[in-house]
């Protein structure tokens, strides 16, 4: 319930403000009243704060109060103008504008000219020397937006009588109708706003302010403001401030026009000159495209004098807001005037070259321009990118999973990517969706796309650990495996034709659209020398990143399951293994070994079945700890259950039935077959997985641990250092882990003798009651490692696997969460649950080493809080390293948190 008090102060004069009042008086406000007090030429005004329009739409109704100090602002800018809102005479007319803490770009609305009616008219064009082609171009643009914007009149209807003079003049160009045509048009857009509204246009120009003033309220919760709010993540409540601003003319002749401009090229981030001019024009024309602008540079010739102000004026912003600022402004006959700026948006690549360019010139300092740039733009800027001409149109739009652009010739199975792959092709992976089966397949791949599954999905989760571009749910599109093809919008695609998928957009095409490799992966794969480029983007990088490293208390380790991961992600910076998988150790061509130890019948089978494995899975870690040359490396005994290594239950039901019929011998497709009846589990995520498996299976873990101890003595006698950290995973209690430390501790001394190998024991802490138990965990553990993952899943209850396809998008729609908790750390929950564990943790055994692996050490805000929490590391994809590095820079010098936009 919102109150407010006959007290509060809800209008400001533009004196009266300053920049840093955004809250209060929203961005375009607050910039109003500083340029105002910087001396600039701006015309006089006041802002109606965000309050104000809370209260209104928390009521319905204007807070009490309002009115009177409109009405008392309003008599002081008639005062200081020398004249009256819509007086006949010599009428003061005012732009009614949008402005909310966080800029929308067209999403609210703005009504220029409030003030006009059939009498005013006639006074401004008396004003303006008898121009009445201008009165009546301002008057019937008056109507057409009071009707669109304030009675929702539809815009189209306008236009069209718009477009219908135009024809009966014979022309293409505003500029070609004369005062007689727009009187005309004035008359026709009466009779339209009658039409739609139910009544006359209203006359009065106080009633014409009050309803301008209230749409713009209203205009914060229409669809299109909610929808660009929800994406973008600013809060729902904020509600916009009100600008009434004296109105300027552009439009008053050759003399006059309107015009936007930059302090330096928001594309590039590049020095210069940069904006567009439009004689003769009202702002809004500059933007709606219609007619066409010139090159700033113009107006030099045009109008030296105001363009020599301009410079100067946007020197002194860029001096001022020490930044890149964005500038909207109108010449009304010779004269310049200042209607808009703010700190101007760029893309991802301007965004660090201008910072690094204003520590060049002196303006700020490493610290704030680490401030000023983030992950997300450094991870945009990491993936190839498209060169989209227009003959390339896109067949369907899934999800951006997993960033990046890739083409490729389409192939339905795992097999014929890796088979394709092997000659030099390009594949994209087409499936329904992938499993851990896809797994050769989706490494082979340039990219993958699915028609089904979100941003959780297999395939995307998969594709964002490999840093590959993947396309989920793309639902238009019909996958056919069997028939190897797959149907879109009436069009075919058969195995080996050629599309390309978008990871960021998530648009698919047909046929091949060239790409540009990312120069900043260049520079981190050690190709591009920062020092010798000429590329001031890379420069800008690596001079952000090296200040950022310098910065950071967090270590950046990597997820890696490979000696080849390993090599990457050193390269991108990360200072070890957080999490080495072993399940893909038992995939692929060892599946056999598998089926073998799964159907052991007895101790002697099992135990031969793991002798067998064992090598295979030394050879691995030796590979893995070479590269990592001494770094940590933390192994995660096997997970995940063991049917899933098992093909699935229908394809063994086929293989026995057709063996069957074929008189051939069944009896290892029936063991199988019994085997995968046997293991099938409801809840499989909560079920044998993990420390239980080890548990359960005898000898299993044993040989894990058995093989992670040769491969480090392996190295080591070789004249390398290995740093093995094992750890186990899913537990919940302590004396789970303990049972699994005392068998290894065996394993592990018996190993390495006096070899000097040094072998940690830790656990993970990804069921909440281990979290809930980690002051007694900790006494059996030499680290933690938080399986953000798991914890989550097991922390809200939610299968990850389902919920993002089956209900996540009402959960954001209802603003349950802005984001899903497997993307960005829910902080009040799971985090609770980590800081629990840290705490409790580090009491029982002081300096207990902590750190994150999950999907979360990658992502921006989680990074943020993993820092406040005091974590040692965190880990993530090799691709993700230098963003982690990077965050985790701006969280050292950012107490409060990051706030990026
Ligand atoms: P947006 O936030 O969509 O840019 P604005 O409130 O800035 O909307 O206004 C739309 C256009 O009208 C802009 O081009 C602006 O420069 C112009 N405009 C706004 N107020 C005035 C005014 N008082 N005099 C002249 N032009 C104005
Ligand atoms: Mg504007
Ligand atoms: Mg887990």
């Amino acid at each position: 319930m919102v109150t407010t008090h006959e007290t509060d102060k809800f209008v400001y004069d533009f004196a009266e403000g300053n920049k840093d009042l955004k809250d209060l008086l929203g961005g375009k406000g607050a910039n109003l009243a500083e340029m105002t007090n910087l001396g600039l030429p701006v015309p006089p005004g006041f802002t109606i704060t965000t309050g104000a329009c809370q209260a209104y739409l928390a009521t319905g109704r204007e807070p009490d109060g309002l009115a009177g100090q409109i009405e008392a602002h309003l008599e002081a800018l008639e005062r200081a103008m020398g004249r009256r809102l819509g007086d006949p005479q010599d009428p003061l007319l005012v732009s009614v504008r949008s402005g909310a803490r966080f800029s929308m770009p067209g999403m609210m609305e703005t009504v220029l000219n409030v003030g006009l009616n059939d009498r005013s008219v006639v006074g401004l064009s008396d004003q303006a020397g008898q121009n009445d082609r201008f009165a009546w171009d301002s008057y019937r643009r008056l109507i057409q937006m009071f009707g669109k914007t304030v009675c929702e009149v539809p815009g189209e209807e306008f236009e069209h009588a718009l477009d219908e003079a135009k024809r009966a003049k014979g022309t293409h160009d505003d500029l070609d109708l004369d005062a007689d045509d727009l009187r005309g048009l004035v008359e026709t857009y009466k009779k339209i706003f009658a039409k739609h509204t139910g009544r006359e246009f209203p006359q009065e120009p106080r009633e014409q302010l009050d309803l301008a003033i209230r749409a713009v309220f209203e205009s914060w919760n229409a669809e299109r403001a909610i929808l660009y709010r929800r994406q973008e993540r600013i809060p729902a409540d904020l509600g916009t401030a009100v600008n009434v601003v004296t109105m300027v003319f552009g439009n008053l002749g050759p003399d006059s026009g309107t015009g936007v401009a930059f302090t330096r090229d928001p594309g590039s981030g590049a020095q210069g000159i940069y904006g567009d001019y439009l004689a003769n024009a009202q702002g809004e024309d500059v933007v709606a495209g219609i007619r066409n602008t010139v090159p700033l540079q113009e107006l030099e010739r045009l109008d030296k004098t105001s363009y020599d102000q301009l410079l100067d004026i946007m020197a002194r912003l860029e001096g001022h807001y020490q930044d890149l600022c964005d500038i909207e402004f109108t010449i009304e006959r010779g004269k310049l005037w200042m209607l808009q700026t703010r700190v101007g948006k760029r893309t991802a690549a301007a965004a660090f070259v201008i910072a690094g360019q204003l520590v060049d010139e002196g303006l700020i300092d490493l610290d704030e321009a680490l401030h000023r740039v983030n992950g997300a733009q450094l991870a945009q800027l990491m993936f190839p990118r498209f060169q989209l001409d227009h003959e390339f149109e896109a067949v369907a739009r899934g999800i951006g999973a997993s960033p990046g652009a890739a083409s490729g010739a389409v192939v339905f199975t795992s097999a014929r990517a890796v088979e394709l792959a092997a000659e030099g092709k390009s594949v994209i992976l087409v499936r329904r969706e992938t499993n851990p089966d896809d797994l050769n397949g989706m490494i082979a791949a340039q990219g993958i796309l699915t028609s089904r599954g979100g941003k959780t999905s297999h395939a995307a989760v998969v594709a964002r650990g490999m840093g590959k571009t993947c396309v989920s749910g793309a639902d238009e599109i019909e996958v056919n495996v069997p028939a190897k093809r797959f149907n879109v919008g009436g069009r075919t695609v058969s195995e080996g034709d050629v599309v390309s998928i978008d990871g960021t957009t998530g648009k698919v095409y047909l046929g091949e659209v060239p790409v540009t490799p990312s120069e900043v992966v260049q520079y981190f794969e050690g190709s591009l020398d920062p020092e010798r480029t000429d590329d001031a983007l890379v420069r800008a990088v690596h001079r952000i990143m090296t200040h950022a490293d310098a910065r950071r208390r967090l270590a950046v380790r990597t997820n890696a399951d490979t000696g080849a991961d390993a090599a990457r992600a050193r390269r991108f910076g990360a200072e070890g293994i957080g999490l080495c998988r072993t399940e893909h150790m038992f995939l692929g061509d060892r599946r056999e070994l598998v089926e073998r130890l799964i159907l052991a019948a007895t101790d002697a089978e099992r135990t031969d079945a793991l002798a067998a494995l064992l090598p295979l899975q030394r050879q691995d870690f030796v590979e893995i700890f070479r590269e990592m040359a001494g770094l940590p490396v933390t192994v995660r005994l096997i997970d995940p259950p063991l049917h899933e290594f098992l093909p699935p239950l229908e394809q063994l039901a086929v293989n026995v039935a057709v063996a069957q019929e074929r008189g051939e011998d069944v009896a290892k497709e029936e063991a199988l077959l019994a085997a995968v009846r046997r293991m099938h589990e409801e809840n499989p995520m909560l079920g044998l997985r993990g420390v239980r498996l080890g548990l359960v299976i005898p000898g299993l873990f044993a040989m894990q641990v058995r093989a992670i101890a040769e491969a480090a003595v392996a190295v080591t006698r070789d004249g390398g250092t290995a740093c093995p950290e094992i750890m186990v995973p899913l537990v919940g209690a302590v004396q789970e882990l303990e049972t699994v430390r005392a068998e290894a501790e065996k394993i592990i001394a018996e190993v390495v003798g006096d070899s000097g190998v040094e072998v940690l024991i830790g656990t993970m802490i990804e069921v909440p009651r281990a979290a809930l138990t980690a002051g007694q965990i900790a006494e059996a553990a030499q680290f933690f490692s938080f399986g953000t993952n798991d914890l989550t899943q097991m922390g809200w209850g939610f299968s990850r696997d389902d919920v993002e396809g089956a209900f996540f998008w009402r959960y954001l729609e209802l603003g349950i969460f802005g984001i899903s908790p497997f993307e960005s750390i829910d902080r009040d929950g799971v985090g609770r649950l980590i800081r629990i564990a840290a705490e409790e943790g580090r009491a029982a055994r002081p300096g207990l080493k902590l750190g994150v692996c999950g999907e979360h050490g990658g992502d921006p805000d989680s990074v943020h809080f993993f820092h406040e929490v005091g974590l040692d590391y965190v880990s993530c994809s090799p691709f993700r390293v230098p963003v982690a590095r990077l965050e985790a820079g701006r969280a050292a010098i950012e107490t409060t948190g990051s706030d990026s936009r």
